[in-house]
């Protein structure tokens, strides 16, 4: 069955103290009180948000490792996923295909581009039912799903549990929220900020493209969102 090419994403575990936490850790830093008293005094939003915005621009990055999300992820591609495994400071556990025989069509995503081309999409749609035949007979034949899978496409719709601190959620947000990174990378990493936001809004100035947290484009190819360090430095 083809898939709505729209992730599933919803965020499954935070901790529920997010902001004392990191308020803590950093206060923790300049202070010759204890940790837990910091924690049980922390009342005032205000103060707390500007201390943890002077430490986190100072590059103090270990005050926001302390906080772990998980995110349950669906309908995405394999060629999404093997995008979002690079990034080594993040857990995954992923729907198997070796322990996971497709039955029947399996699920795909259909690139926009593609999909927006009717023609082109038939082509494709025709495709997909092809290797769904292919990687059928191949199991009745017998083959092993961890090796008829050798046929199924990037294209192929998974599924995963994805975990990371929040020191990672930055990065990751930095990285795949820029429109140099691809269109369904950028949408389901957009997805994981807004339940981050929803849940946190106080996090929605550090989940940004990188170009608005250092305040130019380093990258070759530019939207022109941002100047290039060149032009500001002009
Ligand atoms: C637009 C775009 C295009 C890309 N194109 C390609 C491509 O063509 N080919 C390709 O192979 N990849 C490509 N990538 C993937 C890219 O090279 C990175 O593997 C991926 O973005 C993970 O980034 P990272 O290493 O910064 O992050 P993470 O793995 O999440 O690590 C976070 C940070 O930890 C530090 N760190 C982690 N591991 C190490 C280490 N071993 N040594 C030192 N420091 C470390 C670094 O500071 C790193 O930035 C692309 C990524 C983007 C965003």
């Amino acid at each position: 069955m083809e898939h709505n090419n729209k992730p599933i994403v919803k965020l499954i575990s935070k901790p529920e103290n997010m902001l004392k936490t990191v308020y803590t850790a950093c206060r923790t830093c300049y202070s010759a009180d204890y940790p837990i008293n910091i924690y049980e005094a922390a009342d005032d939003e205000e103060k707390m948000l500007k201390l943890i915005g002077r430490v986190i621009s100072s590059g103090h990055y270990s005050t926001i490792e302390h906080i772990q999300v998980s995110f349950a992820i669906s309908n995405v591609s394999r060629a999404c996923t093997h995008q979002l495994v690079r990034h080594r400071h993040m857990s995954f556990s992923q729907k198997s295909q070796r322990y996971v025989k497709e039955k029947g069509q399996f699920d795909y995503l259909i690139p926009p581009t593609i999909e927006k081309n009717p023609e082109l999409r038939e082509k494709f749609v025709d495709f997909m039912s092809e290797i769904s035949d292919k990687y059928q007979e191949f199991v009745e034949a017998g083959i092993p799903a961890e090796d008829a899978r050798a046929v199924l496409p990037n294209a192929t719709a998974t599924s995963m549990v994805a975990s990371l601190n929040l020191r990672e959620m930055i990065h990751l947000a930095n990285l795949r929220l820029c429109t140099r990174a691809q269109y369904e990378i950028r949408t389901l990493v957009k997805m994981m900020c807004e339940e981050l936001w929803a849940a946190e809004p106080w996090l929605k100035p550090y989940l940004v493209p990188k170009c608005e947290s250092i305040g130019f484009c380093d990258e070759d190819k530019s939207c022109g969102r941002k100047p290039k360090l060149e032009e500001i430095t002009k």
